[in-house]
């Protein structure tokens, strides 16, 4: 019988980009992919455990899938649920037959000989690998924007969050193997590369070479025909300023930076041991304004943290008029299993919290608003995602990030997909900009060209 398999993701990008690696995987090994489950053999759940909702996501999904089993589909949980959760998926959902974590990828192949084998409980739940998962096989969604894994798991101890105990300690991969296949990616014809990592800036080069992060970062922007690099997470802790010499080194570096603060008030950050304070987070936002290229900053929010106090919140949201964030993605603060900051006391009610994020996005909407709107009227350099027909408009990115929205005059949806173009600022909202293209850019060359006033484009952003 035709081995077939339907593969759900969950969570961030390392999530997206892991599946992008088990999918390679399972097609090396000769199945096929199917887009629903009726038609699957084999049906894949990789999960997140970040907050509660993520993780009753995925048992909502098996509670439904029971009687799929019972026609004989294999049924896998892999990802942050199945390595926090273990062999108690098994009770919980008996149809399930492989349980596996991130840490366990590289063993892939063999556990699913063991489920050929009809063997009913297959795990890999060990942090067995000395080094980050990394596979020739991977097969990538987008044929523009190549996802690359530079270092895995994490080493802090934040007392809210699941990931060390759910990818493990840190594992950096060598300096040799991610410039290889940056280059591998390039003579595929990706332009653009988002190094990853739980705290992608805690990168240390285990080879020789003890490249750090910074160093790293420009050596894949200056790999031939890559034309925009990302990186995403940063941690303020391990965020020195060498990598904003780099940004301004290298145009092909983009100027965004995410960089998660959690919190305004330093006593509510030394709670959640996150090991700096708000004005060790302010010396680095203070680095970045003074780039000679203008960098935008985004973050990630928790509010209701426990002990959380209305001047510590307060705290957060004179943060956010200080710093004037890009974009912001805001949490409710959720106890999560096996974490220091479950057995502190002052938990703050659901109410409240729900309260609060209400008001953080709020104040987020007006900041954006005020930094779109002065965006009008500028020339940006956009890279071509998509085409949505029935609107007549493509969408593409800026260096910083930013989405946009744009009509061109050429407008057979298609051809212009992968390029680079300059589009001008026509309108703004709160999370997106509207434009209209102007002449197409050459895919590669001089990374920013100088627009009729012989100004950059990316200098003219502020
Ligand atoms: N390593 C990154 C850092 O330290 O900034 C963050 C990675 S984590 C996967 C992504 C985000 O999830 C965090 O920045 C935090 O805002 C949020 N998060 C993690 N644990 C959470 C929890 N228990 N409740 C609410 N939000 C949480
Ligand atoms: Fe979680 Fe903190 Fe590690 Fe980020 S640094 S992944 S928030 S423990």
């Amino acid at each position: 019988m035709e081995k077939t398999f339907y593969i759900e993701t969950f969570g961030c990008q390392m999530n997206v980009h892991d599946t992008e690696k088990v999918t390679g995987t399972l097609v090396q090994q000769g199945f096929r992919q199917v887009d629903t489950i009726e038609e699957a053999s084999h049906v894949f759940y990789n999960t997140c455990s970040i907050r509660d909702k993520a993780e009753q996501k995925v048992f909502n999904r098996l509670q439904h899938s029971k009687r799929d089993a019972a026609k004989g589909k294999v049924f896998a949980v892999i990802g942050c649920v199945a390595q926090q959760e273990g062999q108690k998926i098994f009770d919980r959902a008996p149809h399930v037959s492989l349980v596996a974590g991130s840490a366990s990828y590289a063993r892939l192949p063999e556990m699913l000989v063991q489920l050929e084998a009809g063997n009913k409980r297959v795990t890999g739940l060990a942090f067995d690998a000395t080094e980050a998962f990394d596979t020739p096989f991977t097969r990538r969604d987008n044929p523009h924007r190549a996802y690359l894994t530079i270092i895995e798991g994490c080493d802090k101890a934040c007392s809210y969050c699941v990931v060390p105990f759910t990818r493990g300690p840190e594992r950096s991969r060598t300096s040799a193997s991610v410039i290889d296949e940056a280059k591998r990616l390039a003579d595929s014809g990706y332009t653009e590369i988002q190094l990853l990592g739980q705290n992608v800036n805690s990168y240390r080069d285990p080879s020789r070479d003890s490249w750090d992060f910074a160093t790293l970062l420009d050596a894949v922007g200056r790999v031939p025909g890559i034309r925009r690099v990302r990186f995403t997470t940063s941690h303020p802790r391990d965020f020195h300023k060498p990598i904003i010499d780099a940004i301004d080194a290298n145009p092909n570096l983009c100027n965004h930076v995410h960089l998660p603060v959690q919190s305004g008030s330093t006593k509510v950050l030394d709670a959640m041991r996150r090991l700096y304070t708000r004005e060790q987070y302010m010396e680095r936002i203070e680095w970045m304004r003074n780039a000679k290229r203008p960098i935008a900053i985004t973050s990630d929010i928790i509010v209701g943290f426990p002990g959380e106090t209305e001047d510590d919140f307060q705290a957060t949201l004179d943060l956010l008029e200080e710093v004037q964030y890009e974009s912001i993605f805001s949490f409710k603060y959720s106890p999560r299993p096996n974490t220091a900051s479950l057995t502190l006391g002052d938990q703050i009610p659901d109410e409240e919290k729900t309260r609060r994020i209400m008001m953080v996005q709020e104040r987020q909407r007006a900041i954006q608003a005020k930094r779109n709107v002065s965006l009008v009227g500028t020339i940006e350099e956009v890279n071509v995602e998509a085409y949505h027909e029935a609107a007549g408009q493509w969408m593409g990115r800026t260096s910083r990030n930013r989405t946009i929205n744009f009509r061109h005059a050429n407008d057979d949806g298609s051809r212009l997909i992968g390029t680079y173009m300059h589009v001008r600022v026509t309108g703004a909202g709160p999370s997106s900009l509207s434009g209209e293209g102007l002449s197409e850019q050459p895919l590669l060359g001089e990374s920013v060209a100088p627009d009729a006033e012989g100004i950059s484009s990316s200098a003219r952003v502020m």
